[in-house]
């Protein structure tokens, strides 16, 4: 008899497992909320061209992700590019690309610059996350890189990223954020990945090829409510109809899913409350004029409403986008501040003066347009022992299993990680996953 799966979420996750269900033989529908599928990769158009409504780039060690742009036959799409980073602080744009711009990076000493990249080295390269799980990122930071190179680097990055966990968050979730980014790195030298045409090509591809194995996509509809039947799970009741039969997976962030479950397992409901999100806002500039020749700036002094400026039109041409140059100013934020309950039109007004502050030359007039795309559930917050809270992918209750950005962890949140844990998930199912190819990913291994 044909097995049956239905999934609920169309994002990364969501579609990567529906379609290795389907090369699994499995009888396969999405249920996706949204009008569009993708998630966090939905793109908007601008220039004649796509873009993302938040920054995506690609990694060279992008295994699983590869794997997925050639059974999509899009591998012609997917280009690799130099990229530029800077580092903004005391009020100066630093370069930060190479080992030379380290040494030439002045609000550090020449002691808090070999620590920096002894403590770097380590992390990166050395250290086993699971050594590190109950240890404080900052405090280790602060105890190992000094206070100076943690003040100066790690901790803006960890505001920019945990608001107001960052002191909370576990040296593992570091050890796989640097792993990934120095696997990616030659000789100091960055290359990072796009898709011409951006996330919608992957998308599109994606989809088809869905449609090609018969996947049910339905958009539109919203999960209300678990049918359960002597105590297993028999039906999902949607703003649509009940979908019934089979094995059900939901993809959607834990924060959602654990509502569905709170009438039919309090201690699983228990257990995915533990579960929280960070909000991410990005505000997309459409510009006349370039505002630097970076592509990825950090804002490293406080007070400053966002954490990074990433100027596409530097990584990808403005040609692409008949001629518009384009900048994320990118911030993330936990539902308690206070800019989680600002309007769009308020969180511009507050960011552009402090644009002008880092580029002097900024002037609102060469603004021509600005998109704003904001997210509850941009990424999970890591607290000490984090794997302790992942839940696994199998539930207490009979045909319901789970895989989300909770099993990224200790990995850094991707679309290739994404893949991974939807592979991972499909594994616990008891579906063939061996011809997926496997990279150094940390992602999926918590929760079987
Ligand atoms: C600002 C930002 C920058 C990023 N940059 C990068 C990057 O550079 N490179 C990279 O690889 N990754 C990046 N990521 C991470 C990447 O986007 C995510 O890891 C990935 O998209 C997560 O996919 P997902 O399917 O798990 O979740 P989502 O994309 O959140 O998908 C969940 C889906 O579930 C649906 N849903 C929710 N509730 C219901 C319901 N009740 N019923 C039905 N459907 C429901 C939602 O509409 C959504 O479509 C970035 C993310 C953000 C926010």
């Amino acid at each position: 008899m044909t097995k049956q799966l239905t999934v609920v979420g169309g994002g990364i996750t969501g579609l990567a497992s529906a379609y290795i269900a389907a090369l699994n033989g499995y009888k396969v529908r999405v249920l996706e909320a949204s009008h569009s599928f993708g998630g966090l990769l939905n793109t908007f158009p601008i220039g004649g061209n796509r873009l993302e409504h938040y920054y995506h780039h690609f990694f060279t060690h992008d295994v699983e992700l590869n794997w997925l742009v050639n059974q999509l036959g899009i591998e012609d799409k997917l280009i690799y590019k130099k990229t530029t980073m800077g580092v903004y602080r005391n009020g100066t744009i630093y370069p930060f690309n190479s080992p030379v711009d380290l040494l030439r990076f002045s609000p550090l000493s020449l002691l808090d610059k070999s620590r920096f990249a002894a403590t770097s080295l380590f992390l990166g390269k050395m250290a086993r996350w699971e050594d590190y799980e109950n240890i404080s990122c900052l405090e280790w930071l602060y105890r190992y890189a000094g206070k100076n190179t943690t003040n100066s680097l790690w901790k803006p990055l960890l505001d920019i990223k945990f608001g107001p966990y960052a002191g909370e968050v576990p040296l593992a979730w570091l050890i796989g954020r640097l792993r990934q980014r120095m696997n990616s790195r030659n000789r100091g030298e960055e290359k990072l990945g796009y898709l011409q045409g951006s996330l919608n090509t992957l998308l599109n591809a994606l989809l088809e090829k869905l449609k090609t194995h018969s996947v049910e996509l339905i958009g539109n509809t919203v999960i209300k409510k678990l049918r359960v039947a002597e105590g297993k799970l028999v039906g999902l009741e949607t703003t649509k109809e009940t979908y019934s039969g089979g094995d059900y997976l939901l993809t959607i962030p834990t924060s959602y899913a654990k509502d569905l479950v709170q009438g039919v397992d309090p201690a699983l409901y228990q257990q995915l409350d533990k579960i929280e999100y960070f909000g991410a806002v990005c505000v997309i500039l459409d510009l006349k004029k370039p505002l630097s020749r970076t592509y990825w700036l950090n804002v490293a002094d406080s007070g400053f409403p966002f954490g990074g400026i990433i100027e596409h039109t530097n990584f990808i041409p403005s040609e692409s986008y008949n001629h518009k140059h384009i900048a994320y100013l990118s911030r993330y934020y936990s539902h308690q501040e206070p800019i989680a309950a600002q309007s769009n039109e308020e969180i511009i007004d507050t960011m552009l003066p402090y644009l002008k502050k880092i580029y002097k030359t900024f002037h609102p007039d060469l603004i021509n347009d600005i998109h704003v795309f904001r997210t509850k559930t941009a990424a999970t917050v890591c607290h000490l022992n984090f794997s302790q809270n992942v839940h696994s992918y199998k539930s207490s209750v009979p045909h319901l299993w789970f895989a989300n950005m909770v099993h990224i962890y200790p990995d850094e949140r991707s679309v290739n990680n994404a893949i991974r844990v939807s592979a991972e998930a499909c594994r616990a199912m008891g579906m063939e996953t061996t011809f997926i190819p496997e990279g150094n990913s940390l992602s999926g291994k918590i929760g079987r």
